[in-house]
């Protein structure tokens, strides 16, 4: 039968969405595939047609144990003969699975990977001997160290591979940039497998960065007037999902906290209370959000730094799938990005760290990007983009430019000062006067000391990363990365050259005002005394925005 007879008799569906029918008809000739579609995308058609034409058993692998059934069911009453095998299941349950396979009465089987493990991988002889039509490895950036949700039973997958080289596999995933797609590639050892890339971007989401000084309060203004909507709002740790939580229960939400060292039973209760809409948010460790499809999800936000662009994006991605008007907000802090950076070199060995360094600076430009943060993002996973997509905070003008001259000379002037030897955070601290003891007593003699002080060190960061982007300075490459002088940095300490900066127009605080849907109530505007309005008249150093605070 033709996959689209199949498409529309065993679906329901009319037609294919962007790239399906492509993959199916590679993967019925028997070729190996990757398959980056975005969450919602429609990949698990993507081996469902196939299997349904093939002769034998396709298997599916998913992490997902909490949902197999669920996909299982929806087969079924499609009346698809499939079925699942994982941890959850008793012995007799599992019996009768493997009674149905033998007596080839199955089109799909759902396997979690640790499963493959299990008594002696015996599972793997007993699949090899099997009539085979396709292996599909759904969420198969969970095989990759360099992806967001690294899973080691995944390994296992290599070996499954090697015991049965002839069958095809496919290879799907919602999140993986150049680096984890090699890694899927190799790790399955896929043979010349075409990648089948749909467009990732989701038009209406809009993506905003804040500073993260004020973050509760900040965040209650970004909820405001938005009481009753579903959202999810990510934190680092623990702890600090609960603690969030609490203080907006305090404040009238109707909030949860939700990770992975929470019971079982309250995990379940709390994650089908928001998508039945009996609480509104969820606040989360990144143990959240997978498999989740709440379409009416209106706003992700994250508290901390994420690791990487790929996590970022995942999460992002969780809000408006129904395709109405959804928002990003990341708050950002050059504290968080220190933190990561040590946790990353702590827990991992050099090599490992060189890597997860590098993603986390793409992170970091992220938090600093001054363009289209949608280009940014579709760039990330190689795909092409206009420059300005109209629903961004810098395309919706969030941001406006400062003659920032003072400022860089005082920053390029303070790298000169520290020989071109020290890094960023270093460099900060010089600028502020945070040093202490006999360092700073030998700094103090030096005429740049101290004379950044009235600017928080986020404010510092964002700028040297503008500067670092306009060439006034350069990043050394390796491990510990200093910053020097730029090509263009001469003409700017001579005062030969202006510095244009970038400083985000706060919102305007109205008492009683309504956010509206999308972006800030009173955007525009420019609030009296802000950091903004002090920058402007960046030649005094000492005037300090009343309401900035210092990590
Ligand atoms: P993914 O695994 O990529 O996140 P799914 O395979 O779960 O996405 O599909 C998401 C939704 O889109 C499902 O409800 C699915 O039935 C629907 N869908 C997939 N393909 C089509 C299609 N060709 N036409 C209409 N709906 C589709
Ligand atoms: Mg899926």
């Amino acid at each position: 039968m033709e996959p689209i007879s199949i498409l529309q008799r065993y679906f329901g569906y009319d037609s294919f969405r962007p790239n399906q029918e492509q993959v199916i008809r590679n993967v019925l000739q028997k070729k190996d595939s990757l398959v980056l579609m975005p969450t919602g995308g429609g990949k698990s058609l993507c081996y469902q047609v196939p299997a349904l034409i093939f002769e034998g058993l396709t298997i599916v692998i998913s992490p997902l144990i909490a949902l197999m059934k669920d996909q299982v069911d929806a087969l079924r009453v499609n009346g698809i003969a499939a079925a699942y095998l994982n941890s959850s299941q008793s012995r007799n349950e599992q019996e009768a699975v493997f009674r149905q396979v033998h007596r080839n009465e199955l089109k799909l089987l759902y396997l979690a990977p640790e499963r493959l493990m299990a008594s002696d991988m015996q599972l793997i002889g007993f699949l090899k001997r099997l009539k085979l039509s396709l292996v599909a490895v759904d969420e198969a950036h969970c095989i990759s160290q360099w992806g967001h949700d690294f899973r080691p039973e995944y390994r296992l997958l290599g070996q499954l591979r090697q015991e049965i080289p002839e069958v095809p596999f496919m290879a799907l995933t919602a999140t993986a940039d150049k680096l984890t797609r090699a890694d899927i590639i190799s790790r399955l050892e896929l043979k010349d497998p075409p990648s089948y890339i749909s467009s990732f971007n989701r038009e209406n989401i809009c993506y905003k960065v804040e500073p993260k000084r004020n973050s509760f309060q900040r965040l209650l203004d970004f909820l405001e007037g938005n009481k009753k909507e579903s959202g999810i709002i990510y934190c680092l740790s623990r702890n600090s999902t609960e603690s969030l939580a609490a203080k907006l229960q305090a404040k009238g939400y109707a909030a949860e906290a939700y990770h992975a060292g929470l019971e079982k039973h309250i995990r379940e209760e709390r994650q089908e209370k928001f998508l039945r809409d009996d609480i509104s948010i969820v606040v989360a460790t990144i143990a959240f959000g997978m498999g989740i499809d709440k379409s009416n999800v209106r706003f992700v936000v994250h508290m901390d730094l994420p690791k990487n662009i790929e996590g970022y994006y995942q999460e992002t991605g969780r809000a408006g799938r129904d395709g109405l008007p959804g928002e990003a907000l990341l708050f950002y802090s050059y504290a968080d990005v220190n933190k990561l950076q040590q946790f990353t070199t702590v827990e991992n060995n050099e090599e490992q760290s060189r890597i997860l360094l590098k993603k986390l600076d793409q992170m970091v430009l992220y938090g600093n990007l001054r363009s289209c943060r949608r280009k940014f993002l579709l760039n990330y996973f190689d795909e092409e983009a206009p420059d300005n997509c109209g629903n961004c905070d810098i395309c919706l003008g969030k941001y406006q430019y400062i003659d920032g001259t003072i400022l860089a000379q005082k920053a390029l002037s303070a790298v000169a000062r520290l020989n071109e030897s020290f890094g960023a955070g270093y460099v900060i601290d010089f600028l502020k006067g945070n040093t202490s003891g006999r360092i700073r007593e030998w700094h103090k003699s030096l005429k740049t000391f101290g004379v950044g002080s009235d600017l928080s060190r986020e404010t510092w960061s964002g700028y040297l990363e503008e500067l670092i982007a306009q060439e006034y300075l350069k990043k050394s490459e390796g491990p510990y990365p200093v910053l020097q002088l730029g090509p263009k940095s001469r003409a700017v300490l001579k005062g030969d050259e202006t510095v244009m900066l970038s400083v985000r127009k706060e919102p305007e605080k109205a008492a009683g005002q309504k956010r509206k849907t999308a972006g800030y109530a009173g955007a525009g505007n420019l609030s009296a005394g802000s950091e903004a309005a002090g920058n402007r008249t960046s030649g005094s150093p000492a005037r300090r925005s009343g309401n900035e605070k210092d990590n």
